[in-house]
């Protein structure tokens, strides 16, 4: 008997779970993927972007008409609403039913959540925002440069470190270092909080050693474009150059299907990433319905949240597309996630630090960071091969 498999969202782990799943199962087996971009790109190019290592968005996007794998239907709609127990969504182009939905819908930018931050900052998140950064600091002949964190959680945890170091090192490498203050702002508590205290000191120590200054527990709470400052409740602070990560907030319409839990995200079992009606036993409901990436709340044994990247979002989708293959194909479950994960975090000069770890070990994540290199960085170029594998040019 045929199926249709729903996969709600064409980002990085929606696409990864289309492109998995249909490798494992027959060509009359649907897999239907509901986004409602026009073109895809990785947020990681932003970085790239932002210090002209790729020249316009252009180059850095392909369009969803191009996904080049036959067998991947791409319904080009907005998502209104999800109803987990029919497996039926509503979108702008009407009602779909799947045997078997994903979830891969993110987490929204909301920088209309900070007053200002629309007009004063320059947001990374968004690739023409990169692309802006990328034309200030072509323009930039000194001042103080901001970069700023306005919310947590957000996208990839180590995003902001890394736009701090390659500002730092443009203004080496254009000679304007002396005549540049760069200063990083940010709520948490240490970097990368959730990897633990040695990660976070070596990030610091990066920071310190390139002279870039960082300010933790500093939640922003008004920006004034005009006489550019920022507001941490009563003390303000001057800035030149704004580069901004945006709020983030859950795609509303999961809170209506009563899919969220407190944080607003999507509790997920952590190994099999089914919806949870109970995080405290794990007890999992709507079978064959299960969340990935961005959207899950998965809460670690130290009660912290699995971090939001592409990496966990991919790991999780091989992991979900193998499931629903398996039952496809009456075969017995394959692997569960086991919580582990990596990422390179740039610290300019074209060099990488790579971090690994467990982030299912008890009491919390055992992850460990090595020393910068050109190495790490090539592999984190490689990134942007999922272009090509996914689109023809
Ligand atoms: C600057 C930057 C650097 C980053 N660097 C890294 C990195 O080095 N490593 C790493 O692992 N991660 C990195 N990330 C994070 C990574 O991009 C995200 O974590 C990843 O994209 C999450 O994948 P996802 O599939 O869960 O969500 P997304 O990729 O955000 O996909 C969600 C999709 O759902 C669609 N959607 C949402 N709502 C609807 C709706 N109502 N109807 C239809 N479609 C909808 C959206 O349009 C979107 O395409 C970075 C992010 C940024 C911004």
């Amino acid at each position: 008997m045929s199926t249709t498999t729903l996969i709600l969202g064409g980002g990085w782990g929606g696409l990864t779970a289309a492109h998995h799943l249909r490798g494992l199962v027959s060509s009359d087996h649907r897999i239907v993927v509901v986004e409602r971009g026009a073109k895809f790109s990785l947020g990681v190019s932003n970085l790239n972007l932002m210090v002209g290592k790729r020249d316009s968005v252009e180059q850095i996007q392909r369009d969803m008409e191009k996904l080049k794998r036959p067998g991947i239907e791409w319904v080009h709609s907005e998502i209104h609403s999800v109803d987990p127990r029919e497996r039926t969504v509503e979108t702008s182009s009407g009602r779909l039913t799947g045997d078997y939905m994903v979830l891969a819908l993110g987490a929204e930018l909301a920088p209309d959540s900070i007053p200002g931050f629309e007009e004063a900052a320059h947001n990374l998140y968004d690739a023409e925002g990169a692309v802006a950064i990328q034309d200030q600091l072509k323009g930039f002949e000194g001042g103080k440069i901001v970069v700023l964190v306005a919310g947590a959680p957000f996208r990839c945890p180590a995003a902001p470190y890394e736009a701090a170091f390659l500002v730092e090192a443009w203004t080496r490498e254009h000679g304007i270092r002396d005549q540049v203050e760069v200063d990083l702002y940010t709520p948490e508590s240490i970097p990368m909080a959730v990897a633990g205290p040695a990660v976070g000191e070596a990030l610091s120590a990066f920071m310190d050693d390139r002279a870039i200054g960082h300010h933790f527990g500093h939640q922003v709470t008004q920006i004034d474009p005009a006489s550019r400052t920022l507001w941490f409740g009563e003390s303000e602070v001057p800035f030149d150059l704004l580069i901004g990560v945006p709020p983030h907030r859950p795609p509303g319409m999961l809170a209506n299907a009563g899919l969220t839990d407190a944080s607003g995200y999507v509790p997920v079992h952590p190994q099999t990433l089914e919806i949870l009606s109970d995080p405290d036993t794990l007890e999992v409901q709507y079978p064959g319905v299960y969340a990935i990436g961005d959207v899950t709340a998965v809460r670690l044994l130290n009660s912290m949240l699995l971090p939001k990247a592409g990496v966990f979002a991919e790991l999780e989708a091989q992991v979900v597309a193998a499931a629903i293959a398996a039952d496809i194909n009456d075969e017995p479950r394959p692997g569960v996630y086991d919580g582990n994960g990596f990422c390179y975090v740039e610290v300019g000069d074209g060099s990488a630090a790579y971090g690994a770890g467990d982030f299912y070990a008890y009491p919390g994540p055992r992850v460990t960071l090595q020393e910068p290199s050109e190495q790490a960085q090539r592999a984190k170029d490689e990134y942007e091969d999922l272009l090509d594998l996914w689109f023809d040019a």
